[in-house]
């Protein structure tokens, strides 16, 4: 076997939710782990590159079951429907793609892009002209007539940005078979959505044998369906249809918990965006009535959805990643400390949620947790998640991100990015200002201007 690297001295998280172990060595071998504690010592060879992980703590790369990384942090849907275009927004992507694995993201879900650039930045990471965290895509977001969260700028048919319209039984099994032929490895499907002539919260837009079709066709060909829900009936409609793992699960009841309960539906709330709104909404123009309703929406859904953790469900961390409120390769920790904060997981929990439930997302048990033979995806921290679990939003406690065996480069920066006259983006001047946990004087000066 050939050379490889050696990580001595820290205190092995390995994200099975195990204890964690004191003075673990970690020996990996060609991308995977070869050998844990005293076997990767007896293994080791002098050829092997060494790392003193003393004082640190060594655990899985982080997978983020929610992001969206052809989205390029636009504020609003005129910008990401009416101002991209194809070429530019897939540089875009592998540019974000390499501050997310810098962020110590080492995996991540992609459930529905603009165009098919999901796919392709998928496949041009693994053949390793980009660098970035290993992924799992989808395609379009499926829609019904009712569109989703972007209400009438959602034509009605055909797509518009990262949705597709599918009118029709015959239309949806078409489009479905479509994304798959093209690559996709999981379905998305916007099942609540925001109706301009009906005030309130997003309404559920799809009926139940509709889900059923959507489901029943992905299935039958390998493929798994991920689901917006933002209301009760939808979560508990899109469990009992079939759907594999729900996003958001906002509101959800006792009888929508029964339902995913029941069919083993996995769960990536992405508490991170309503909360990087309801703290930060306002720095960029969201209307203040509306950062108490996100907070709310938070507090509601993580009350009942302590419920769900209790009863067995699996749990995944998502960030929504890719607007301007959650920009890229900043907040994907986040959710693990809302997790403890809301849902009252413990950190050890919320760690399990965050790397070993993390492989459900991308298909395979080979990521996930620090076990030998799986791939070496794995963090040093310079300080304990266990003891605090912000820790792992702290981009200088991220000592290294090692992804596949291969340590990556955390030193040079990245070129900033500047924004060209077609960006229509009137907030992105603030959006960088939202990486900062808290505002300086001169920040929110600069804010008052946008
Ligand atoms: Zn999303």
């Amino acid at each position: 076997m050939g050379s490889g690297m050696l990580i001595t001295g820290g205190r092995l998280i390995d994200g099975t939710g195990a204890a964690p172990r004191d003075d673990e060595a970690v020996l990996i071998r060609d991308g995977r782990i070869a050998a844990l504690g005293a076997d990767a010592l007896a293994q080791a060879t002098e050829e092997d590159e060494r790392i003193d992980a003393t004082g640190r703590t060594v655990m899985p790369g982080l997978v983020d079951a929610h992001t969206h990384l052809s989205f390029g942090e636009p504020t609003g849907n005129d910008e990401l429907f009416n101002h991209r275009t194809e070429a530019y927004s897939s540089m875009l992507s592998a540019y974000n793609a390499r501050k997310v694995l810098r962020a110590g993201v080492t995996s991540v879900l992609d459930a529905d892009c603009l165009w098919n650039i999901g796919v392709e930045l998928r496949d041009a990471i693994e053949t390793g002209i980009v660098e970035g965290p290993r992924m799992r895509a989808g395609g379009q977001a499926l829609m019904t007539m009712l569109g989703g969260t972007a209400g009438r700028m959602i034509k009605d048919e055909g797509r518009t940005g990262y949705a597709t319209v599918v009118n029709g039984r015959d239309v949806m099994v078409n489009e479905i078979r479509r994304q798959i032929k093209y690559g996709v490895d999981w379905i998305k499907v916007m099942v609540t959505g925001l109706i301009p002539s009906m005030k309130g919260p997003e309404v559920k837009v799809w009926t139940f044998d509709e889900l059923r079709t959507v489901c029943d066709t992905a299935h039958e060909l390998n493929t798994l369906v991920v689901a917006h829900c933002r209301n009760a009936e939808s979560t508990r409609d899109a469990a009992r249809a079939g759907v594999d793992m729900i996003y958001h699960a906002s509101y959800l009841d006792d009888e929508a918990i029964e339902a995913v309960v029941e069919n083993g539906t996995a769960m990536c709330p992405t508490f991170t965006l309503l909360g990087n709104l309801a703290d930060y909404g306002e720095k960029v123009g969201t209307a203040p009535e509306l950062l108490d309703v996100f907070r709310a929406e938070i507090e509601i859904t993580a009350k009942q959805l302590a419920k769900a953790h209790a009863a067995g469900v699996k749990f995944l961390t998502g960030s929504e990643t890719g607007f301007a409120v959650t920009p890229v390769g900043e907040w994907h920790a986040r959710e693990l400390e809302m997790f403890v904060d809301y849902i009252g997981m413990s950190p050890m929990d919320a760690i399990v949620a965050a790397t070993k439930n993390g492989a459900f997302a991308m298909r395979t048990d080979d990521v996930g947790t620090i076990e030998v033979g799986k791939y070496a995806d794995v963090l040093v921290v310079d300080g304990d998640p266990l003891a605090d679990i912000k820790v792992l939003q702290r981009k200088d406690a991220l000592v290294e991100v090692i992804k596949e065996g291969k340590r990556i480069d955390l030193k040079t920066p990245i070129p900033e990015r500047k924004m060209r006259s077609s960006d229509q983006v009137r907030f992105l001047a603030a959006c960088p200002l939202t990486r900062s946990l808290a505002f300086t004087e001169e920040q929110l000066e600069m804010l008052s201007h946008v």
